[in-house]
């Protein structure tokens, strides 16, 4: 992925047959979708790509327990079959997860068996393992550190987990292998129309305040919670399609819940699921949904949110957590497509809508991390029938992503998958660059330079938030680093002195939204 060679061809090319606004889940699925089937595709990225929701999920991929319960059977099945089909497209990034739920009462174990028995049919041939029920010594034998009093047993099922920021990067360098052009930091801030239909967008290169005009077929808007605002743009009505709802996770040491496995927690006190899940060593713990008014970047939790969780992990852990046990707080805005009266997000549908507006824009909303391909390959199918260009079949069901390899290694350099290869060597030839970014995190110097030659990272924010996760697994951590990983960006960059202060002045800000210190 080189950034200055996607800045020539925006210049250079006359007109491009897809752009697509957005680089979270939902625009980098659209991309590769395009460009596998043969179209000239151009996707626009305002921030980083995955800077938006799609690096602040729960790590799931999973057709979602709770939305059975709700009765939404086709999103479910749908969300399985995307799960299966991202387990095999991506395996370096995506796995196989067991999750224990507990029950204390002998009849709760039937009754959650039975929806997951129902949830694991539903998968069909691309289940991951078999549901089974589990004595209260077979629990514990999973989660050693789960409350032992009136605990009668629980059930074991399989759903997937992913790195969701790392997915993004690989969408990405797919995209980009599949012909697509991709830039991060320029952000659309206009159309151009012609009698009413978009023929292309403004746009401007947020580090130099370059603009340019750039011309389209057709245009998508995967802008996520940001939705609206680019209506606002392309239509110029206030109508609101996006009821946007807030979940936080607190990250903590493993230590407080040991055990390969996850907890379920089927029933919170309203009546939702929450989750303690391993994830890089760490403990991951979430989420809420909490409707909000106000949509940024970076969201901040709320105390009532953090005490939530913390209330809620303690009635399941035999050792208690409090806040300065707390390593990061993060917090993502579901895009939840906004349908009909209801005002409580929790039950709202996480279904997609993808709609062709007046002024030919193709307008998505909704959906999860897990149905990114379907929705791409639908919002896709919706772009080429509008701009009328030639029916090609979407290709992505079984392409393999960048980075797909056969059998991973279990080092932690595995979730690069292929590109493992290349950074080893990197190091086998200069043993200086094995040096790690942090004392008590394996993290290298080389995998920095990787990511500024080989992923467009152009910030210490883009390395340390969203290639390796260090701000979401331990906010202080990633501040100790940031000098180090500012001056080994510098010396790649051709940056000086000012760049190296300016962009660890930059990140310490961030990052200090990522402690829980003014709790
Ligand atoms: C707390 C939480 C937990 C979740 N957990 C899961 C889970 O475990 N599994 C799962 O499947 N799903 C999960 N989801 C849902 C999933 O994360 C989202 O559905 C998905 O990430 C949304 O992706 P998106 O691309 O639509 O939006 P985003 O990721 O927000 O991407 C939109 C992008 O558009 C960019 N943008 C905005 N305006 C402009 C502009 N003018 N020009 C250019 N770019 C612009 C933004 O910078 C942003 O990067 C979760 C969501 C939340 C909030």
């Amino acid at each position: 992925m080189q950034r200055d060679q996607s800045l020539q061809q925006v210049k250079d090319t006359l007109q491009w047959d897809i752009i697509i606004i957005g680089g979270g889940a939902t625009g980098l699925g659209c991309a590769v979708d395009a460009a596998s089937r043969g179209l000239k595709t151009l996707l626009l990225e305002k921030y980083d790509f995955a800077k938006g929701t799609s690096s602040r999920s729960t790590k799931l991929v999973h057709g979602g327990v709770r939305y059975l319960e709700q009765g939404n059977i086709r999103l479910v099945r749908e969300a399985l079959f995307e799960r299966g089909r991202l387990l095999k497209n991506a395996p370096h990034v995506c796995h196989t997860l067991a999750f224990v739920v507990p029950s204390y009462k002998w009849w709760q174990k039937w009754y959650y068996a039975f929806g997951l028995w129902w949830y694991e049919f539903l998968s069909g041939k691309l289940s991951l393992g078999k549901t089974i029920l589990l004595s209260k010594k077979e629990a514990l034998q999973y989660l050693p550190d789960m409350a032992a009093e009136k605990l009668s047993g629980g059930v074991l099922y399989f759903d997937g987990q992913f790195d969701d920021s790392r997915l993004a990067i690989n969408l990405a360098q797919t995209a980009i292998e599949q012909g697509a052009t991709l830039l991060n930091y320029v952000g659309v801030t206009g159309f151009i129309k012609e009698g009413g239909t978009i023929k292309g967008v403004m746009a401007t290169e947020e580090m130099s305040a370059v603009t340019f005009e750039i011309s389209g077929k057709v245009v998508i808007n995967a802008t996520g919670v940001f939705a609206d605002e680019v209506l606002q743009m392309a239509e110029g009505n206030k109508e609101q399609t996006i009821a946007p709802s807030q979940g936080i996770h607190l990250v903590v040491d493993k230590h407080f819940f040991k055990g390969s496995v996850a907890l379920m927690i089927p029933k919170t006190e309203d009546g939702r699921v929450l989750f303690a899940i391993p994830w890089h060593d760490k403990l991951l713990l979430g989420t809420t949904d909490t409707p909000i008014e106000n949509i940024t970047t970076e969201p901040k939790p709320l105390k009532d949110e953090i005490d939530f969780i913390i209330h809620h992990f303690n009635l399941y852990a035999s050792s208690k957590i409090g806040y300065s046990d707390v390593l990061s707080v993060y917090v993502g805005l579901r895009p939840l497509a906004k349908t009909g009266s209801e005002k409580k997000t929790a039950v709202m549908p996480r279904d997609h809508h993808i709609v062709v507006l007046p002024s030919g824009l193709i307008h998505v909303t909704g959906g999860k991390w897990t149905t990114y391909r379907s929705m791409a390959e639908h919002a896709v199918d919706k772009a080429i029938a509008q701009a009328g260009l030639k029916k090609l079949a979407c290709k992505t069901q079984h392409l393999q992503l960048h980075g797909w390899v056969a059998a991973n290694d279990d080092s932690y350099l595995s979730t690069y998958g292929a590109d493992a290869e290349p950074i080893k060597k990197q190091i086998a030839s200069d043993l200086s660059l094995a040096e790690q970014i942090h004392p008590k995190y394996p993290y290298t110097k080389a995998e920095v330079i990787w990511m500024v030659q080989h992923e467009m990272a152009i910030t210490v924010e883009d390395i340390l938030a969203r290639r390796i996760r260090l701000l979401f697994l331990d906010a202080k951590a990633a501040m100790e680093a940031a000098p180090m990983v500012a001056a080994i960006m510098a010396s790649e960059m051709q940056k000086d002195e000012a760049w190296i202060n300016q962009q660890v002045a930059a990140f310490n800000k961030l990052a200090a939204g990522y402690l829980l210190a003014d709790f």
